[in-house]
Order: C-alpha cells, then sequence, then structure tokens
C-alpha cells in the first residue's frame, strides 16, 4: 500500500512533486473506494477519505490537464460485482456534492451558489429548500413496473448497478405492489440502511456465532457497512436474517400511466405522493427558506443525531421546486441543485502512544489506549477505553498502533480497529497485568466476568480516592470543590484514609498542600459544611454499593424510609422494592455484612465533636399503595403549566412509573410541554405517544 503519510506540499510548487503525489492519492483512494464500495469492508474512516479527497480535487484544480475519466473525483462509487447480473440505470445514479465545512458558513456557501447560478439579487426572495437527512446507507433504486417490484438495483458506478431484487423483497417496509394511481413505470430512489439497534444485535449475534466456531462469519464495522453486506449478500436467506430499513427521497424513470402522471410542482409533493404510495419517508424532512432556515436545520438535527434510532452523517438541502432543479442542471457527477451538509466526523485515525490500567471503585481494572491528541465527534480525544481483557484482545490493540477511533455523542470514546497494514514489526502483545498497577494487591479475574478486580479493596488508595470522588459527587452528598486532583493529594500525603476522615479536615491540614490557598481551603471546609444536610437516597447512592445506583437508592428511601431499616433488611424484604432483584438484594446484604463499612456508616452519621455530622429527614416506611403506572416509562420535555419538570418527575414516580431522560423506542409517553425540545421530535420520529400535562394527570388520576 502506497504511504499515507507521504504528505506533499500543498499544490502548484513544484510540478513533478505534484503530479507523483496525485498518482498517490489517486492509488489511495482507488484502493479505500473498492474496500468500500465493492468488498464493503473500509479500512479507514470516512473522514480520512474525504481528507484526501480533497487534497486531490485541491492538485486537479491547480492542474485541470492532469485530469483523468478514471481519477477518482470523476466518478460515483465502485464497479458492480460480477456475482449479480448487471442492471444499467435508466437514469444515472448520481452522487451529491459534499460541503465539508461543518458550520453554519457550509450552509450559507450552498445557498450563495444556488442564488448565483439562478441569477438572483439580494432583492428577490430566500430560495425555498427541501431539507433531509443524509442517510447513512446505501441509494437503492426501486423499479415497478403497472404498479408490481420487479427489479431493485444498487448504485453500482452509477451507470451500472447490481440486480439485488430478491434480497430487497424481503425489506417488510418495500411495498410490493403499489395502488392504482402509481405511474405505469415509477423507478423509485432511496436508501437502504440498519437500525443501530439491529446492527447491534446483529452483531452479538454474529460473535455469538463466531465463538461457536462457525466458519466464515465476522463482526461489521458499523450499520452502513452491515447493510451493504447484507444487500449484496448472494444467499437470500442470510440476506432476510439481517434486519433492513429503508427511506424513499427520489426518483429515476417516471412514465404516466393511461390515467395521466403524477402531478407534482416539488420535491416535496413529490416526497408526500410516495408516502401515500406506501414509502417510508422520514419524519424529519421539513421545508426551509433561504440560508438562515438551512442552518437552523442543521443545527436542530445535529443536537437530534445521536439519538436517531438510525446514523446520518450530515443533512441534504435541495431546491424544492423541480422546475428550478431542472434549470440548476447537473455538473460531473453531481445535480448543482442539492448538497449534503456534513457533521464533524465522529470516527478518525490516530496513534496509540501507551496503553495504562486504571482501577475504578470497585478495583476494577480497565486497560485505557492513550491516543495522540485527535479532534473526533467534536472535541480532542486522548484516551479511549479498551474495557477489559477480552475486548483488548479482540481489538488486538498494541502500542504503536494506527487505530480507526470513534466518538459518538456522549459516549465515551473507543478503538474502533487497527490499521494492521501500519503496524510497526516488534509491537507487543497487550496483557492484562495480574497484580493491581496501583497497589501491587493480586488482580483475580472471577469466573463467568469480563473483569479483573484488584483484590486491595480500600488498602488500594486508587479505589479509596474512587470511592471519595464517588461519595463527594454532586448526584450524591455534593461537595464542591472537592475534584479528582485534590483527593488524589489528599490521599497520597497520607491526610485522609478513609471516608470519615474527609470531614475531619482542617484549615491546617488543607493549607500544607500544594497550591491551596487559604480562600480555596475555607470554600471546602464551607462546602463539607453543607453536604451535611443531605437525603436519604444520596446517602445511600455516595456508599457506592455495587448496583445500587441512584434509582434504587431512592426506592430503598421510598420503601423503608429508614437508614437502619436497609442496614438490617432481609434479603426477602428487600426483593420487596420495585427494580431490586436478587443480584442487587444479595449485593446490599454483603455490603452492610461488613463490620467496616458499618463503621464508616456510623462516623459519618454521628452528630459532631466525635463523629461527621451528616443528617437527613428519616420517613416512615412507604404503605404498599396502589401503583397505577408500574412498569411504564416517561420523559418530560418543555415546561408545563402548572407542574415542574421535578415535581411531575415526583408524581409519575410515586404512582410507580419511571422517568427516563432520553426517548427510545421502550418509552410508553412523552409528556410535552410549552417549547418542547429535540426529545418531541425524536418522539414523533418513533411513533412514542405524546400527551400533554393534562393528559398526564388523567393517567395519575388512573384514568
Ligand atoms: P455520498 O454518500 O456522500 O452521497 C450520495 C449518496 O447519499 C447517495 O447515493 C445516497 O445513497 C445518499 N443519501 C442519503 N440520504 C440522502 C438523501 N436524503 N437524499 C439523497 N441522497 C441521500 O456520496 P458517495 O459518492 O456515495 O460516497 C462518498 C461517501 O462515502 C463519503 O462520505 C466517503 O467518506 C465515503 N467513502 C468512504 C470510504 C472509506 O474507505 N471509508 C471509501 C469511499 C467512500
Amino acid at each position: 500500500m502506497a504511504n499515507l503519510d507521504l504528505f506533499a506540499e500543498p499544490p502548484g510548487g513544484d510540478p513533478s512533486a505534484d503530479h507523483s503525489r496525485i498518482q498517490v492519492l489517486r492509488a489511495l483512494l482507488h484502493t479505500y473506494a473498492h474496500q468500500y464500495y465493492v468488498l464493503d469492508a473500509p479500512q479507514v474512516p470516512d473522514a480520512e477519505y474525504d481528507r484526501l479527497f480533497q487534497e486531490l480535487q485541491a492538485f486537479e484544480t491547480a492542474h485541470p490537464d492532469w485530469v483523468t475519466p478514471d481519477s477518482p473525483t470523476q466518478r460515483v462509487g465502485g464497479k458492480p460485482l460480477d456475482q449479480f447480473a448487471s442492471v444499467r440505470h435508466a437514469v444515472p445514479m448520481l452522487s451529491i456534492r459534499t460541503e465539508t465545512d461543518t458550520q453554519g458558513s457550509g450552509a450559507q456557501n450552498f445557498d450563495t451558489r444556488v442564488r448565483k447560478e439562478l441569477g438572483l439579487t439580494d432583492a428577490d426572495p430566500p430560495v425555498e429548500y427541501v431539507v433531509e437527512l443524509k442517510f447513512d446507507g446505501l441509494a437503492m433504486n426501486l423499479r415497478y413496473e403497472r404498479g408490481v417490484l420487479v427489479q431493485a438495483a444498487t448504485r453500482g458506478d452509477g451507470e451500472a448497478g447490481e440486480d439485488v431484487t430478491q434480497n430487497i423483497r424481503t425489506i417488510g417496509q418495500i411495498p410490493l405492489c403499489l395502488p392504482v394511481d402509481a405511474p405505469a413505470i415509477l423507478e423509485v430512489r432511496g436508501e437502504v440502511y440498519m437500525a443501530r439497534a439491529d446492527f447491534e444485535s446483529l452483531n452479538e449475534r454474529q460473535r455469538q456465532r463466531i465463538a461457536a466456531g462457525e466458519k466464515g462469519e465476522k463482526t461489521f464495522v458499523n450499520p452502513r457497512n452491515a447493510a451493504a453486506g447484507a444487500v449484496r449478500q448472494l444467499d437470500p436467506a442470510i440476506a432476510a436474517q439481517r434486519p433492513l430499513s429503508f427511506f424513499a427521497y427520489g426518483l429515476g424513470e417516471v412514465t404516466p400511466s393511461e390515467h395521466g402522471g403524477p402531478a407534482f410542482g416539488t420535491h416535496f409533493d413529490m416526497l408526500q405522493t410516495l408516502k401515500n404510495w406506501g414509502f417510508p419517508v422520514a419524519a424529519l424532512v421539513s421545508i426551509a427558506h433561504g440560508a438562515t432556515e438551512l442552518i437552523a436545520y442543521h443545527e436542530r438535527i445535529g443536537h437530534l443525531r445521536d439519538q436517531l434510532p438510525y446514523d446520518i452523517d450530515g443533512v441534504v438541502y435541495k431546491v424544492n421546486s423541480l422546475a428550478l432543479q431542472q434549470k440548476l442542471g447537473f455538473i460531473s457527477r453531481e445535480p448543482r441543485w442539492a448538497v449534503a451538509h456534513k457533521y464533524p466526523a465522529q470516527e478518525q485515525l490516530t496513534t496509540v502512544l501507551a496503553i495504562d490500567v486504571q482501577v475504578g471503585r470497585t478495583g476494577k481494572l480497565t486497560p485505557v489506549a492513550k491516543l495522540a491528541p485527535v479532534f473526533v465527534g467534536g472535541v480532542t480525544v486522548t484516551n479511549a477505553t479498551l474495557h477489559n481483557e477480552d475486548e483488548a484482545r479482540r481489538k488486538d490493540v498494541r502500542v504503536g498502533d494506527t487505530v480507526v477511533v470513534r466518538r459518538a455523542g456522549d459516549v465515551i470514546p473507543e478503538v474502533v480497529s487497527v490499521m494492521l497494514e501500519k503496524r510497526v514489526a516488534d509491537a507487543a502483545v497487550f496483557t492484562m497485568p495480574r497484580s493491581c498497577p496501583v497497589c501491587g494487591s493480586a488482580a483475580v479475574r472471577e469466573e463467568g466476568e469480563a473483569d479483573y478486580r484488584c483484590t486491595g479493596g480500600l488498602f488500594c488508595s486508587a479505589q479509596r480516592k474512587q470511592a471519595i470522588l464517588h461519595f463527594v459527587q454532586r448526584r450524591a452528598v455534593e461537595v464542591e470543590g472537592l475534584g479528582d486532583k485534590l483527593v488524589d493529594q489528599l490521599v497520597d500525603a497520607g491526610v485522609v484514609h478513609t471516608l470519615p476522615d474527609v470531614y475531619r479536615l482542617t484549615l491546617a491540614a488543607l493549607a500544607g498542600l500544594d497550591r491551596m490557598a487559604d480562600k480555596s481551603a475555607q470554600n471546602l471546609l464551607e462546602a463539607l459544611q453543607k453536604s451535611k444536610q443531605t437525603t436519604l437516597p444520596r446517602f445511600l447512592f455516595g456508599l457506592g454499593i455495587r448496583h445500587v445506583g441512584e434509582a434504587t437508592a431512592k426506592a430503598l428511601a421510598r420503601h423503608f424510609g429508614q437508614l437502619d431499616a436497609i442496614m438490617d433488611a432481609t434479603e426477602e424484604q428487600l426483593l420487596a422494592v420495585a427494580d431490586v432483584g436478587p443480584i442487587v438484594a444479595q449485593s446490599i446484604r454483603t455490603f452492610f455484612e461488613q463490620a467496616h463499612n458499618r463503621e464508616v456508616v456510623a462516623q459519618l452519621r454521628m452528630p459532631a465533636p466525635d463523629g461527621c455530622g451528616l443528617a437527613w429527614q428519616e420517613g416512615a416506611p412507604a404503605v404498599q399503595a396502589h401503583k397505577p403506572l408500574a412498569g411504564k416509562t416517561f420523559v418530560l420535555t418543555g415546561t408545563f403549566p402548572t407542574h415542574s419538570r421535578d415535581q411531575a418527575k415526583d408524581l409519575l414516580e410515586a404512582a410507580g412509573g419511571k422517568v427516563a431522560g432520553s426517548v427510545s423506542k421502550k418509552t410508553d409517553y412523552v409528556v410535552a410541554g410549552v417549547e418542547a425540545g429535540s426529545k418531541l421530535d425524536k418522539a414523533q420520529a418513533l411513533g412514542v405517544t405524546v400527551i400533554d400535562e393534562a393528559g398526564m394527570l388523567a393517567l395519575l388520576a388512573g384514568d
């Protein structure tokens, strides 16, 4: 393979250097395009491909005479595979110009170009656009003759694609026949994709197959790659097991029937007609006027992107009027009336500088790849978790490797794959240490567990630090200003050994620490004082009992009312709490059976001066009330007329409902108030029931 790093000077300097750089870029892009389009097995992130593509475009702009018809910049997609019958497209399937400036200026550039091409002046009204999602799947042409699906073809090289009709027929969302008013010949174009959840479960099944020793099985890099693999599967029975979906966004050949043709003057009306004929059209398609509304749409979908049930890599703007589309026409491989406006890439290449092993609160050892800083998913990433030994082995990440790093939304960054061809010869295989890297205690992996754990318990300073940080965090008792750097210092200097020691800190002890001004020390003591008045759920959550998260802590507090009752509860009594199953009950019992844990609790709640003086309001045990909303999940969005969001949450929880932070297929109701945000959009996209505050009160009343 050609050398990736052979990054030459910008174009326009030495012509012979430019010429050889062009050759290198074309060779690389041909290889990557073949892996992506033909083999469905990309080896580099899209962002890397796009970067090289733009570099080649810049060189070709500087040397227009050197542009050849087979340059990757002049071609669409990849050559069709021989195993499928070839289909010559009646109307070529082109690409779309990509706007890689991910800021608002990207939309502005497009609008300016369109206005210029149409000869519009500042006095003319804004251009009307249809705004759509750019689905990350593969383009498909569905051909209907006399209302019956007769052929489905991939885009291929734009002129000819592959006949994949058998496989496409297995997609339930694609109509096999159309209503009588459909044209005599109708070609519908759209994107075949795999929803994220379907992709995850497919990969899980694939992993099980590989583990069971089935030959020829593999996991897929991403949903697009999995969808392309399923569509181009030679065995339709296997394709049928791979869950695919479809969105329509355009037309190919259309011949009216004897009853006349479909009459639409705009792209938007065309989409509505397709919907009426039974094709899935994304709910988030909309109309926008001028650059300002394009930018607003790009931003709105950008916030929604990670919550959507499928991958998108941008949005698409299309001039709405079909007459204006015709006037604007095409340029080489792209229409002038459309553009794909991308979002910041969620995958990038970088190198692994080291692999560290971190120790968590419960002693869990996590291998973490230290990376050369890379801008991905909108932030600079320097660490990526490798999860555990099995994951690290499966991905076979080694120090010095060039890796694909992914960061999507709030999900922690991860290493997706290694570019094996760039591996240095003597790169050593990573092995998990058999002792804790912090305290030296033995590290063990219990049977059936994926993780190694340090057996040092509170002897291990790393575990102690994490336990303290867990207790003082915002969602627990909240001690403002006590972060990881300070906890590191306090534990390393031997000032703090146990959790109660934190509450025994004095101004003098703090003043002895590095870079601790009097004012900060005073503030910390005040924050500690303030944290002493807390609530039972916060205290309980803060103790860091395994499997007891915030929701379980709340449920326990509500059920038992008092800490002593929880500490002394039998497993059977614990199991009576909603949300508490055998594993959680066992974990709570084990925690409170340990004398040192009881001692910590006793010291924390003993009044000053002997104890730390943490206090909360104890309550009466809840009577087993009627729970009309048991098992139902709600998501709240916007402002309600008579209740705050917290009040509504309390009401729903008291009635047995669960209140979640984000909308998914499992959400039963979204309660939407004024200025409801992206959660409402998502509910609509997923078809989740949306109610208002009055509807919620009716449910609470048992209606
Ligand atoms: P494209 O995918 O950027 O754009 C055209 C395609 O967009 C259409 O064919 C259609 O399938 C799709 N599309 C999705 N939503 C649409 C909508 N609402 N309306 C119209 N079309 C919509 O163009 P391309 O030329 O197929 O491929 C370029 C892309 O492929 C780039 O993102 C590039 O990074 C990636 N690629 C990656 C590699 C790699 O090695 N990683 C190699 C080659 C190409």
